[in-house]
């Protein structure tokens, strides 16, 4: 069989599948994954499936009937040990499949604990629907929860678990929460939130060990020698890319799977998108990977149009959301490029904006319930247009107006 191969079923996967197809290709599409679920959807697992409101199959995406109609091949179960690119074609413990084009969609894992005790049961992380169901039965017998990593993962999952009468704490080892994510004023305003919410929260400190009994979690020592009881430990300390495939057939890879702005890696036939690959972001002026949605779909369905040879560059704003207690959390753009920052709205209401510059040019815009903000801003940040500080922070000054006027001029009014 030729045709596109792609391995991975989540979101970038799925995406190059449908964009390739839906631009004419007529090839054969097989999209290999080592999952025994059909793709689904991935923000729930943290949130509405912890708390029970939503099921395994509420959360998938499309089913069998979907794929069948648009003749693309879904393979579970199927796990890939090696890509030969001289014979073109993969290898799985099922056999070999031959390919034309590519598209390595790998994503990430969950980095891994490494302290005393790391094995005992009662520790979960979270990245598959596997794990969640496995940290859901475990979280419905927990009373005393630690949340190791005060990041996306480590803060969803302890919104949710307050919401489920445990007692929760969080370890983090920076000086704040979402430290690469967000700003100093977002992280505050977080961490209050949580704290409010009875969520006891500990930057600056980490888990020297974590104790067992019978084999299962009873406790951790933290670095400054204290000891928590736990019964469930849950870690989100950041992800690693899936990109061994990649390396072992000897694609270039530095902090994942290098591509172009086409998702083309250094092998013209092979692509790969989503959180293994890496790109050189203009928004970032550097070469970033990006664990995201949108990223994930938009890179996605870039290789899937140059697949289809129909390439057009991938030149998306990076875009985040994290809902959190009732709190939505949403960014455009990447903060950390930032070199200066000012507010819209009210932080004391907990709706404001916080817009970052960088040389007097809007780079991102972080919103606390102001999801209005965020539709603006991409725009603004996609043409490259900036309001003035004065302006950002005047709540009569008109942003739309602003996007509009740029969109159809390409000038400021
Ligand atoms: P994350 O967002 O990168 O946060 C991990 C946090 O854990 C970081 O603040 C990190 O600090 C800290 N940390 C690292 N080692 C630690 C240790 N030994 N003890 C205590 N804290 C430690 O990673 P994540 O929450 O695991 O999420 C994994 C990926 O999924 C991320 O890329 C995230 O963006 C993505 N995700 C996104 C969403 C969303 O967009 N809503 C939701 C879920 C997951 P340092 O930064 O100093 O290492």
């Amino acid at each position: 069989m030729n045709g596109l191969v792609i391995i991975g079923a989540s979101y970038a996967g799925i995406h190059a599948a449908l964009s390739v197809r839906e631009a004419g290709y007529s090839e054969n599409i097989t999209i290999v994954c080592d999952e025994s679920w059909l793709p689904y959807e991935r923000p729930p697992l943290s949130k509405d499936f912890l708390l029970g409101k939503a099921t395994e199959n509420h959360l998938i995406l499309r089913d069998e009937t979907f794929f069948k109609d648009r003749k693309i091949d879904v393979l579970l179960d199927t796990r890939v040990a090696k890509i030969d690119r001289l014979a073109r074609r993969i290898e799985t413990h099922g056999g070999a499949l031959r390919f034309g084009k590519l598209l390595i969609a790998t994503g990430s894992r969950a980095r891994r604990l490494a302290v005393p005790g790391g094995d005992l049961e009662g520790i979960c992380y979270l990245r598959s629907i596997t794990d969640a169901i496995y940290l859901r039965a475990q979280l419905l017998r927990a009373t005393d929860v630690v949340i190791v990593g005060g990041g996306f993962i480590g803060l969803e999952v302890a919104s949710s678990a307050v919401r489920l009468g445990k007692k929760v704490t969080v370890i983090e080892s920076a000086s704040r929460l979402l430290e690469r994510a967000v700003c100093q004023l977002v992280s505050d305003v977080l961490h209050q939130m949580h704290q409010e919410a009875g969520v006891d929260v500990r930057v600056r400190d980490t888990i020297m060990s974590i104790d067992g009994n019978h084999g299962k979690v009873a406790g951790v020592t933290l670095s400054n020698g204290e000891r928590l009881r736990a019964d469930l430990i849950l870690v989100g300390i950041g992800g690693i890319a899936n990109d061994e495939l990649a390396v072992g057939t000897g694609l270039t890879c530095a902090n994942g799977i290098v591509v172009d702005e086409y998702g083309r890696t250094n092998d013209p036939d092979i692509h790969a998108a989503g959180d293994c690959a890496s790109h050189y972001s203009r928004f970032a002026d550097r070469w970033i990977r990006l664990e995201s949605v949108q990223n994930a779909q938009d890179q996605g369905k870039t290789a899937g149009l140059a697949v289809a040879g129909r390439a057009q560059p991938y030149d998306a704003v990076p875009r985040f959301w994290s809902d959190q207690h009732d709190t939505k959390l949403q960014m455009v753009g990447l903060s950390s490029c930032g070199d200066d920052l000012v507010v819209r709205g009210s932080v004391e209401t907990g709706m404001f904006s916080v817009f970052h510059y960088r040389k007097g040019a809007l780079v991102a815009v972080d919103s606390i319930n102001r999801p209005g903000d965020q539709m603006v801003s991409r725009r603004l940040i996609s043409a490259g247009v900036s309001p003035r500080p004065d302006e950002a922070i005047d709540e009569s000054f008109d942003l739309k107006s602003l996007a509009k006027t740029i969109e159809k001029t390409g000038a400021r009014a």
